[in-house]
């Protein structure tokens, strides 16, 4: 594209090379491309010799060196000649922001920095470069089915501690679509506002928690599509009741005498697991546990039962066990328990819609996204700053599209 290398240099000291100079020439008799609208136009002048990090070779730092030409430009006056490596504003080039960006997958920002000798700074720039282009090119005409969700990050129970996330669930494609800070619904509202009219509009399945503000946004904005209460937060809601009246139980039973408290010694991950999968020790204490007819033994046979409940196929059996079920939890005197059959009661519509939505959604994708997302976040944690942290997660789970390696001046 009109450009030639004219010398390349290994710089060393006492031996030791610490840089490569790639120094870079117009080609003879081509003339240099306006940036603005990049048609060839007549030199004016030339600027002093800059320089662009490029990809390290062997090992050591390797820089472009060149002098960028200023056009007469018919159009657009006096310009600054396009510079095919570079958009012209940061000191690295292209081929490695990309080079940059694509190990900032694979290890934390700060080793992606040390291992390249370069600054974190230029890290997140790179990685911010790679993720803006996609986040620009990216097609979201396909997406029919999102799920909604928040996450906590950080130290603290403050606002900020928590995000948004949008995910896309459908069967074909699995993504981040959108992540913001708190969970209001100005939030999600936010969040919907950035897909796009086009999308919301194209939408058919929902999926969320039984978070208020998003349900009542959801159904202000997303009433067309089918609302679904997520598998796997119902049952991470009924895990929570079975700890909750474990912990109290416990304390209870301290206070009484040392024996009746070993039950519940140690019984924690046995509990929250599900039942089929307990084996083997863990099995025979949790046997003695429900031998034992304490509290906790009768949560954790309501949470087992409410289990059956995703099995049904038709909807009327479905809402049939649901009162069942709710009715059994409401007489158990397990105020933790009772306080779930509640929520599932006064939410039963969205409920039974995963028995409308069957074969079309499956809980598992929200639960995935949700751990890979803290993989992410523990690992940009020494970051500090949100939007370091948003760019990390676009750019490990957004599936986005990547530009092409723009090496290709010569
Ligand atoms: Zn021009």
């Amino acid at each position: 594209m009109g450009f030639v290398y004219r010398e390349v240099r290994m710089l060393s000291d006492s031996g030791k090379p610490h840089s490569i100079d790639i120094t870079v020439e117009p080609h003879m008799g081509m003339r240099g491309r306006c940036s603005r609208c990049q048609r060839p136009a007549p030199g004016y002048d030339r600027l002093p010799q800059r320089q662009w990090l490029f990809v390290p070779l062997w090992g050591i730092p390797t820089y472009f060196r060149y002098a960028p030409r200023r056009l007469q430009c018919a159009d657009h006056g006096v310009v600054v000649e396009f510079i095919p490596w570079s958009d012209g504003k940061r000191p690295v080039t292209y081929a490695m922001m990309g080079f940059l960006a694509l190990w900032a997958r694979r290890l934390s920002w700060r080793e992606t920095a040390r291992a390249f000798h370069t600054s974190w700074e230029a890290v997140y720039r790179s990685v911010e470069w790679f993720v803006e282009w996609g986040l620009g090119h990216r097609q979201l005409d396909e997406v029919r089915s999102i799920g909604v969700d928040e996450i906590h990050w950080g130290r603290g129970q403050r606002a900020d501690n928590y995000l948004t996330v949008i995910y896309q669930i459908d069967t074909y494609c699995r993504r981040l679509l959108w992540v913001g800070q708190r969970r209001s619904q100005a939030t999600l509202r936010r969040g919907l506002k950035a897909l796009g009219p086009e999308v919301v509009r194209g939408l058919r399945f929902v999926c969320s928690d039984m978070w208020k503000p998003y349900l009542q946004v959801l159904a202000a904005k997303v009433g067309h599509a089918l609302h679904v209460l997520d598998r796997f937060h119902i049952a991470s809601h009924l895990n929570q009741a079975v700890d909750q009246v474990r912990r109290a139980e416990t304390t209870r039973l301290r206070a009484a005498s040392q024996k009746a408290a070993q039950h519940l010694k140690h019984m924690r991950w046995s509990l929250l697991r599900r039942g089929s999968r307990v084996r083997g020790r863990a099995r025979q204490k949790l046997n003695a546990l429900l031998a034992s007819k304490l509290a906790t033994a009768r949560a954790w046979e309501l949470k087992e039962v409410f289990s059956h409940f995703w099995h049904y196929k038709s909807v009327i059996w479905a809402g049939g066990f649901l009162d069942y079920w709710c009715s059994r939890a409401m007489r158990s005197r397990l105020e933790p328990m009772k306080r779930v059959a509640r929520m599932l009661r006064s939410h039963e519509p969205l409920l039974l819609n995963w028995f409308r939505a069957k074969g079309e959604l499956s809980s598992g994708p929200v639960e995935g996204l949700n751990n890979k997302i803290r993989v992410v976040t523990r690992r940009s944690y020494g970051f500090r700053t949100y939007k370091a942290m948003e760019m990390a997660l676009y750019h490990t789970l957004g599936r986005l599209p990547e530009p092409e390696s723009t090496h290709k001046f010569c």
